[in-house]
């Protein structure tokens, strides 16, 4: 059933990712631009519940396009997981006149909108909004491009360190169940090992590698590990076995934890957010629903709620290998 779109509700759901503010402008300016009122949505599905709403028009989202985190606030919403809690939300939603929503967040938040649009017939669209770029759909999602600046600067920084005290630096970075962010700022800064969640590299592997490192006359190594890394060690027992192998390494760890998800978002994820959310607005406005928008082969592309959240977000291989030649 087509629906006429006369409000469309905006918010930003789980975690929050660096270009979330540029999307909420991007959603909020093409709904001006086309005439259909705005109302901004605070903290996720729990202000949904709520009815914690807030007229928007384009001058409401000026000078957020560089900021990092959401003006909007996100939220975790346990009763929205319930068919309670989603009714007293399509309460709100009905009282306030909305007739579609554009969610920013991640899989979890795209499963919630899938089942209330099931439930309410209520046209729905999603915007990946997440550093992990774990969603599949879209070869990178928003805040993940910025994640990784900020990572490749601070392991830059480690580095001075490392190669001023000889050390060996384990530097933990997020990605519990992909590598995308190790694997490229692994590249990125010049690791000497990347252990990710796709591939067991092994404890035997990992120290002959190193000692490779060390015979070639490298003054420091950094391994960059994933949170979610197979060989299943977390990086201080990491530390510690290699200690305990090679008495020639003065081993540190850093856990870089949540710096990564904050700041000002990159050049490349203000432009993704303003695509995204003019094609999100414009598919709602011409009878789509369902759906994530995502950039593959740098065009915008829709791909059904289903597959995103079920499909798999694969790493890319070659990068892989690239590491391995570059810390010869
Ligand atoms: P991140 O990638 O940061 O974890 P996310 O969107 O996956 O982001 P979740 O906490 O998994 O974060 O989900 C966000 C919200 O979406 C939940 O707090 C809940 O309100 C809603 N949600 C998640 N799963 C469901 C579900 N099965 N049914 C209804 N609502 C859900």
């Amino acid at each position: 059933m087509l629906h006429t779109i006369k409000k469309i509700g905006v918010l930003t759901s789980g975690g929050d990712s660096p270009g979330m503010n540029a999307g909420i402008r991007s959603v909020v300016r093409t709904c001006a631009f086309h005439n259909i009122e705005c109302i901004g949505i605070y903290r996720g599905y729990e202000g949904m519940i709520e009815g914690d709403f807030k007229s928007m028009n384009a001058r409401s989202v000026k000078g957020i396009i560089n900021k990092g985190g959401t003006i909007l606030k996100s939220a975790r919403s346990k009763e929205f997981r319930t068919v309670e809690g989603r009714k007293k939300a399509h309460e709100q939603l009905v009282k306030a006149g909305i007739n579609a929503f554009v969610v920013i967040g991640g899989d979890g938040s795209f499963t919630g909108a899938m089942i209330f649009s099931q439930e309410y017939n209520m046209p729905v669209m999603g915007i990946p909004g997440t550093i992990d770029n774990d969603i599949f759909g879209t070869t990178h999602t928003l805040g993940y491009d910025t994640a990784l600046n900020t990572v490749v600067d601070v392991i830059d920084k480690i580095r001075d360190t490392a190669s001023s005290h000889n050390r060996l630096f384990f530097v933990e970075v997020m990605g519990r169940d992909v590598g995308h962010i190790a694997l490229n700022v692994g590249v990125g800064a010049g690791a000497e090992e990347i252990l990710i969640p796709e591939e067991d590299l092994g404890l035997d592997r990992l120290l002959e590698s190193l000692r490779r490192s060390k015979q070639s006359g490298k003054s420091s190594s950094i391994v960059v590990v994933a949170e979610g890394d197979k060989i299943g060690k977390s990086v201080f027992e990491l530390k510690d076995y290699v200690e305990e192998h090679m008495t020639e390494y003065e081993v540190r760890v850093s856990v870089l934890g949540h710096m990564q998800r904050g700041g000002s978002p990159s050049c490349f994820d203000r432009v993704l957010a303003s695509r995204m959310g003019v094609k999100a607005v414009e598919s709602l406005i011409t009878g789509k629903t369902n759906c994530m928008v995502g950039l593959k082969n740098d065009v915008m592309a829709l791909t059904p709620l289903d597959q995103a959240i079920k499909g798999q977000s694969k790493i890319n291989l070659e990068l892989l290998r690239v590491s391995d030649i570059m810390s010869i």
